[in-house]
């Protein structure tokens, strides 16, 4: 069989499975299977494989039909400037949360005092604590988890882009393993509510980690407790910046007001137009 034929024959069964982006899926995995780029493809498609490969895909094109995420398939997930090393213990990183450090870096251009301190919480594959690191000259990056898994992997991603230096891992309960104070304290914490989880598409639900999507009864479990405890840990003037759903902006500034803890609240849209970041100021000295 050719590349062609392969390729032909994949994209239908995954079209037949209801599986969206078939024909990009179908040949993400075969360069996967095959260790080539992708345009090899459109260069020579009569190209023929090997039984062996033959196999292989074959196996991975099924459990890309049980809804298995390519990026687990593949083991790596690209993110802002690099690739990440991802698994079934960390979420796998979405382009909308590139959103949260792209406020996080104009948050930075107006400190003058270095270096700038930075605290990612519940920091999965690593995605933003790295990001922050790479693009922050002298930042101090303290990345926390409660998932041991996902800071390990963390840890690997960190060192492989040649950052392991500049973050400081720890794994605990949200603020618990972190002490002093901070310029910058982001997450993208768990925020699906009990009913919507059960909603979610099957390649999510049954393959992501609980952990790292499910946030109780109304979905703000974690932003209450990040807004009201990450004033004992914010400098005065220090921003925090939260990934949140589509529908929780009035919600989350609802809970900031509340608080008392900030004066000033904005709130960043991401490309589809969709509530997604939240930043509040902090009014309270450190
Ligand atoms: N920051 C990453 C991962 C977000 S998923 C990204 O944007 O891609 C949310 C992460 O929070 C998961 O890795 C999960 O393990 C972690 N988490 C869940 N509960 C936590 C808690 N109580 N304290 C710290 N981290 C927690």
């Amino acid at each position: 069989m050719t590349v062609r034929d392969i390729l032909n024959e994949s994209t239908k069964a995954l079209e037949a499975a209801d599986i969206p982006s078939a024909r990009l899926d179908a040949e993400v995995l075969l360069s996967f299977c095959l260790g080539c780029d992708r345009l090899e493809f459109y260069k020579n498609p009569v190209m023929t494989i090997s039984e062996t490969q033959l196999t292989a895909f074959r196996n991975i094109i099924a459990r890309r039909l049980q809804w298995e995420p390519v990026a687990y398939i593949t083991g790596r997930k690209e993110f802002w400037s690099f690739t990440l090393e991802v698994n079934s213990s960390v979420l796998i990183p979405r382009p909308d949360t590139e959103i949260i450090i792209e406020e996080a870096l104009d948050v930075y251009r107006n400190f003058t005092s270095l270096p700038v301190r930075i605290l990612d919480i519940g920091t999965g594959s690593g995605a933003i604590a790295i990001a922050l690191a790479k693009e922050i000259p002298g930042a101090k990056v303290v990345a926390t988890d409660i998932s041991i898994a996902a800071l390990n992997l963390a840890q690997k991603n960190a060192a492989t882009l040649g950052l392991k230096e500049k973050i400081d891992f720890r794994q605990g309960n949200l603020f618990e393993p972190v002490d002093g104070f901070f310029n910058i304290i982001v997450s993208n914490p768990p925020y699906i509510a009990a009913n919507d989880y059960e909603e979610l598409p099957a390649s999510v639900k049954a393959f992501e980690p609980r952990e790292a999507l499910f946030a109780g009864e109304s979905g703000l479990e974690f932003y209450e407790k990040l807004i009201y405890q990450a004033d004992g840990y914010l400098q005065k003037n220090g921003w925090l910046l939260l990934e949140i759903g589509a529908k929780q902006e009035a919600g989350i500034r609802g809970i900031i007001e509340g608080s008392g803890f900030y004066d000033r609240i904005e709130m960043r849209k991401d490309y589809a137009g969709l509530p997604r970041v939240i930043k509040a100021r902090s009014k309270v000295s450190g």
